[in-house]
């Protein structure tokens, strides 16, 4: 019988998907209360949120597995030894497919413009360009980015997508590196950033890559608030450098009631609900990476502690 440890804020919303999952499993399983010895854990399941800071009492546990794709809150965390897989689930990358295509198509057709405008003028002028002749630049191209930037190039979109190591995938322009990212920027009409928060994607967008976007292009980040300097970005929007904006994540969360963005006539916030993470299909996740652990088989979607995601 294995002792887990569920470490993460809704209990009430995961109990009955990871029994059901771990009986589909044929997995024996108790969930740890107050009085568990931490020496008697398992496995650890992992959101932030979880008062857990210091997992250096559980000495038997195989591996943390987190219920967010974003581990950026644990991954630093000196006391955590064991493997740490973080969630990639085809429930995410759902929402995120949904919540990319929608906001660029929004802003695509111009649908603002078109809401705003019942006033009984006729305005043939609003008719939008076609997809193909839009460039849409996707910053990351990992589970989340490569699942928007296919969705996007097959609704005919021109797409090109950054990511750290070099890649190919059909439809999309993919470029890396420092002049692929200079490249990716210039022609961006429309901008979805899904990196995730490292030391070397803080602050990606600043006053000087800012300035590489095209006039006006429109900025979509449902990836971290980090990846903004917040008042490089207020300061193109306010410059007409910047468009619009779209943000789903922010440096601090919620987003404060003061601060400049929810007022901004040109920025649109919505509370980081791009892609949650759906306990149904996110158990099931968690408990195959269990039972890989009990078989002896390599984890899926292991953290690299030194990349930090
Ligand atoms: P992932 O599979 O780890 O992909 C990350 C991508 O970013 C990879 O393509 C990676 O390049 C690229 N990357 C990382 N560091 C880079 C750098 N320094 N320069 C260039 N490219 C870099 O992550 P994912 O599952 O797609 O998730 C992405 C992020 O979305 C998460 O980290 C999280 O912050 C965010 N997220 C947000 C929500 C929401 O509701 N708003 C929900 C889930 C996740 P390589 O391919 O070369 O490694």
């Amino acid at each position: 019988m294995l002792t887990l440890l569920f470490a993460a804020p809704n209990w009430s919303d995961y109990e009955g998907p990871l029994t059901r999952s771990l009986a589909q499993a044929g997995i024996a399983a108790r969930f740890a209360g107050d009085d568990t010895d931490p020496a008697e854990v398992d496995y650890i399941i992992y959101a932030p949120g979880s008062p857990l800071q210091d997992f250096t009492p559980f000495t038997r546990a195989k591996a943390v597995l987190s219920l967010w794709a974003g581990v950026e809150r644990i991954v630093g965390n000196a006391t955590l030894t064991q493997p740490l897989c973080r969630m990639v689930d085809q429930g995410l990358a759902e929402g995120m497919v949904e919540w990319v295509t929608g906001h660029v198509l929004r802003h695509h057709l111009g649908l603002d413009a078109q809401l705003a405008a019942q006033d009984g003028v006729w305005r043939p002028e609003l008719t939008p360009p076609l997809a193909r002749d839009r460039q849409v630049t996707v910053l990351g191209l990992g589970e989340l980015g490569a699942a928007c930037a296919q969705a996007l190039a097959q609704l005919n979109f021109a797409v090109t997508g950054w990511s750290r190591s070099p890649k190919s995938l059909p439809g999309i322009t993919c470029v890396s590196g420092a002049e692929g990212l200079r490249q990716a920027l210039s022609t961006a009409g429309i901008l979805v950033t899904l990196l995730p928060n490292t030391p070397d994607t803080s602050n990606l967008l600043n006053a000087e890559t800012l300035a590489l976007l095209p006039r006006g292009a429109v900025i979509l980040n449902p990836g971290r608030g980090t990846l903004i300097d917040d008042d490089a970005l207020l300061a193109a929007l306010d410059s007409g450098q910047v468009g619009q904006a779209t943000l789903d994540v922010f440096r601090t969360e919620p987003l404060p009631a003061g601060h400049p963005y929810w007022a901004h006539p040109r920025v649109t916030v919505t509370p980081h609900i791009a892609a949650a993470t759906r306990p149904g299909s996110a158990a099931a996740v968690v408990v195959e990476n269990i039972r890989r652990g009990e078989a002896g088989l390599p984890f899926l979607y292991l953290v690299d502690r030194t990349r930090g995601y």
